[in-house]
């Protein structure tokens, strides 16, 4: 479980966030849902340790997460860009954190074809990068950011360089892919539907001020206040 505890993040004299505090339960698909410069992706660069918080504290499972060795905290990451390495093929790419962490030669090959199976990559395991469409350079980095189970993945605006028929296939697998590893999944966004879609529950910002958390169909039947209720209703 993750906690967030009022906080907070300027950047000079500008005000990024102002006193966030949710909790992220195990297992969960969180979707941070808000316009462009809302704050989201200052919130998910707090969560994976990037930025330091100007203000307030979080937590992991209780315990302060700045009294925690770096390990603890890995989480899986997907950003905008997913930069893939170009020179490795798809599964040298996925068995890349592997190395990292060191692993036996054996077990890397196994996770990295179950892996490949998972996200639908079956035959493309030689390729390189350059020579998959859009969405399967996608599940190369979902692969890559799932195949050490971490606990935690961060995916911002994963979908967003996809056309639409893609993004909608993703969006399937992603809901699988969340059922199937039980990993927890904190989602940013600005596609209402998407978050709809997807999510167990919506944190919905405006600048910086966390609007309302609440599961899509309660924030849809009873948004919290008037800015949730015309940026929900806004829907293409
Ligand atoms: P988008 O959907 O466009 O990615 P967002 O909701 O993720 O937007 P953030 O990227 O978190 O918004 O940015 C929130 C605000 O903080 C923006 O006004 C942005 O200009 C500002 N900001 C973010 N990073 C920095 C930085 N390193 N220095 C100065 N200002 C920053």
């Amino acid at each position: 479980e993750i906690g967030a505890h009022q906080i907070g993040k300027t950047f000079g004299r500008f005000t990024a966030l102002e006193d966030i505090s949710l909790t992220i339960g195990r297992g969960e698909f969180l979707t941070l849902l808000g316009p462009s410069g809302s704050g989201k992706t200052t919130f998910l660069m707090i969560l994976s340790g990037f930025e330091a918080a100007t203000s307030g504290r979080l937590t992991l499972n209780g315990q302060d997460v700045t009294q925690m060795p770096a390990e603890d905290r890995a989480f899986g990451m997907v950003f905008q860009g997913y930069a893939l390495f170009p020179h490795m093929t798809v599964e040298e790419n996925i068995a890349f954190p592997l190395k990292v962490q060191r692993r036996g030669a054996a077990d890397i090959k196994r996770r990295v074809a179950d892996m490949v199976e998972m996200v639908g990559l079956g035959g493309h395991g030689h390729k390189r990068p350059s020579g998959l469409s859009g969405g399967q350079q996608q599940r190369v980095a979902l692969a890559r950011a799932l195949v050490y189970a971490p606990p935690v993945l961060l995916l911002d605006e994963p979908f967003s360089a996809l056309d639409k028929n893609l993004r909608g296939q993703m969006q399937d697998e992603m809901r699988r892919l969340h059922r199937e590893t039980g990993t927890t999944f904190v989602f940013v966004t600005h596609d209402q539907s998407e978050a709809l879609a997807l999510s167990t529950r919506i944190a919905i910002f405006e600048k910086g001020r966390l609007q309302q958390v609440a599961a899509p169909r309660e924030v849809y039947e009873r948004p919290a206040n008037r800015f949730v209720a015309e940026f929900l209703g806004d829907i293409n």
